[in-house]
């Protein structure tokens, strides 16, 4: 069996080192060059742990993981509104959860793949045809291929989605939202994992990576959809986030090269099905659950491998249907969760920020941390044997 796999983000990269695993064959291809340095960080959890564990691969994650400690959050005057510990959650969760860099993640994955399937970097897909036996892949490059299997692991805006079940706008919903994310160079240390400001309708922060570096994360409420084009992104944020102090000031002040900074619309992907005769979707273009669930990667990597554990024992519809069975439960309930976290973080009104203020120190201490994660962390997930 020769798979293609479209997109070399967490999903797509560890499916292809599990099906390695089981000796099913795989080739990917990625729209942007090796391992673009996306600079953002991400959470890997219980889901997304034990994927790795299985892998061997769990150890050079831990090894680039960045230092979980204390998260402070001022007002946009820069008092203190309130504080809590990354490392009572990691605790909580048995030690199972660390934050890293995408592109860390990315460059694990890759090097793991190197040996045993091909990456074609700068690559995307033009057109996608099932015919019998196989399904017809033509590339960018005008080169066309016949793979058995095509899976979709190109994201939120997938093309495979789009090329094979239709139109984003039929399965994107939005929530409201928009948010930015891009690597600066810290001129002193933050002295804390992560650095927060929030205004009605309005958060920005910044994490620190440990090395010197640090990622921020700026969401707003924004229900329009439209796309900004790159030159209007630093006036957007500067509209919303202009007068703010440092550190929020301070990053708004770097060289951004929104090239590499994400900047989009915050929309979850809601399907019926993520499979069509040959076809598969996986992770963020099957069920987008948003950075807002902080699950999308883990479930993401658990999708891979159950995918790939079906495929290895089944002919291919059943496969997906076995799939899809397993991993739905979980993404519809994370889907609902994420929904409601958005109103949360983003506070509609003064009120809303200060009950947040009150709220979140206490869920998020020592005695209540473990009733918090139960409600808004993905449940397991069963890898099977
Ligand atoms: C700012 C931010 C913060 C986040 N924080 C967290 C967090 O803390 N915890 C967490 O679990 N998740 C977080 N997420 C979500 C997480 O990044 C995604 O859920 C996860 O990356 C999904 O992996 P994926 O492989 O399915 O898709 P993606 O990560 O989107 O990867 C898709 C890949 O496909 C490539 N691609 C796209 N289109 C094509 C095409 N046409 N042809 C070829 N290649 C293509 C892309 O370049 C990319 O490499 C965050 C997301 C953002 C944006």
């Amino acid at each position: 069996m020769h798979v293609l796999i479209v997109g070399a983000g967490p999903g797509g990269l560890t499916l292809a080192a599990c099906l390695a695993q089981k000796g099913i064959r795989s080739t990917i291809i990625e729209k942007f060059p090796a391992n673009r340095a996306a600079g953002y960080s991400i959470g890997l959890h219980l889901n997304g742990w034990g994927v790795m564990e299985r892998l061997g691969l769990i150890d050079q994650f831990k090894a680039r993981a960045m230092p979980l400690g204390p998260a402070h959050y001022r007002d946009v005057r820069g008092r203190k509104l309130f504080s809590y510990d990354y490392q009572v959650l990691a605790d909580v969760a048995g030690g199972r959860i660390l934050a890293i860099l995408r592109q860390d993640v990315q460059s694990i994955l890759a090097d793991a793949v190197r040996e045993t399937s091909q990456i074609r970097y700068s690559t995307t897909v033009s057109t996608i045809k099932e015919v019998a036996g196989g399904v017809d892949v033509t590339f960018d490059d005008g080169v066309s291929e016949t793979f058995d299997i095509v899976v979709g692991a190109d994201g939120y805006r997938s093309s495979v989605r789009r090329l094979a079940f239709g139109p984003h706008e039929e399965f994107l919903r939005p929530l409201g939202y928009r948010a930015a994310a891009w690597r600066i160079k810290l001129d002193r240390p933050l002295n804390a994992s992560f650095v927060g400001m929030m205004d009605v309708d309005l958060q920005g922060g910044l994490y620190d990576i440990g090395d010197g570096t640090a990622a921020t994360l700026f969401c707003w409420r924004d229900a329009s959809l439209d796309r900004v084009e790159p030159a209007a992104r630093l006036p957007m944020l500067k509209r919303h986030f202009g007068t703010w102090p440092d550190p929020v000031a301070f990053a708004l002040d770097a060289d951004i090269d929104w090239n590499l900074a994400f900047f989009d619309t915050i929309s979850q992907i809601e399907m019926t099905s993520w499979s069509k005769g040959r076809i598969v979707l996986l992770g963020d273009s099957a069920w987008c659950l948003t950075f807002l669930s902080g699950q999308g990667t883990s479930t993401a990597l658990a999708g891979a491998y159950v995918l790939a554990q079906e495929l290895s024992t089944k002919g291919f519809s059943e496969a997906f249907e076995a799939y899809e069975a397993r991993m739905r439960p979980v993404t519809t309930r994370m889907q609902a969760v994420s929904k409601k976290i958005g109103g949360q973080y983003v506070p509609g009104s003064q009120l809303g920020i200060r009950l947040q203020s009150w709220i979140l120190p206490i869920m998020l201490s020592r005695p209540f941390a473990g009733l918090m994660s139960k409600r808004f962390m993905a449940p397991k997930i069963d890898l099977g044997r």
